[in-house]
C-alpha cells in the first residue's frame, strides 16, 4: 500500500455545527496522520480556484458561495491508501446515497451541505495540497 497525502476541508456546514472535534476524532481513529492543519475564510474568488474543474457544472456558483460563506478547516492527512480511506470515511457526495456510519451519511444535510471534501486521485491530492498549503508548513 503506497504512504498517500490527501487534502481534507471540514466545510463551513461541519464548521458552523461544531461538527469539527467529532471529524478530527474520526480521522484520528482510523488512524490517519494530520500532518498540517489550518482554519480560514475563503474568498469568492478562491473557492472558485480550488473548484475550477467544476466551473461547467449548473452547482458552480452555489458551490463557491458555499464555500466562501463562512470558516473552513483544512488539512493534509498521511496515511497507507490515505485518499481512499478519507473518501471512505467521508462517504458518497449525496448523504442520502452515503453508506452508514460515515460522515456524510451522519451529518450531511443535502448534496451541497456534506460537510467534508477530500481529493479524489493523487493528482488532484497534489494539486489540493499546493494550494492551502506551502512546502515549510508540510
Ligand atoms: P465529491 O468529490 O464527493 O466532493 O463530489 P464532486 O467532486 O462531484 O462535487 C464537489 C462538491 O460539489 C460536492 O462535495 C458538493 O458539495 C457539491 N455538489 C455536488 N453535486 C452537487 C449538486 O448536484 N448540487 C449542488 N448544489 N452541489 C453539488
Amino acid at each position: 500500500m503506497p504512504v498517500e497525502r490527501t487534502l481534507a476541508i471540514i466545510k463551513p456546514d461541519a464548521v458552523r455545527r461544531n461538527l469539527t472535534g467529532e471529524i478530527l476524532s474520526r480521522i484520528h481513529q482510523a488512524g490517519l496522520q494530520i500532518v498540517a492543519i489550518k482554519s480560514l475564510r475563503l474568498s469568492r474568488a478562491e473557492a472558485e480556484g480550488f473548484y475550477a474543474v467544476h466551473r461547467e457544472r449548473p452547482f458552480f456558483n452555489d458551490l463557491t458561495e458555499f464555500m466562501s460563506s463562512g470558516k473552513v478547516v483544512v488539512m493534509v492527512l498521511e496515511g497507507e491508501n490515505a485518499i481512499l480511506r478519507w473518501r471512505e470515511l467521508m462517504g458518497a457526495t449525496d448523504p442520502a446515497q452515503a453508506a452508514p456510519g460515515t460522515i456524510r451519511r451522519e451529518f450531511g444535510t443535502s448534496i451541497q451541505n456534506n460537510c467534508t471534501h477530500g481529493s479524489d486521485a493523487p493528482e488532484t491530492a497534489a494539486f489540493e495540497v499546493s494550494y492551502f498549503f506551502a512546502a515549510y508548513e508540510l
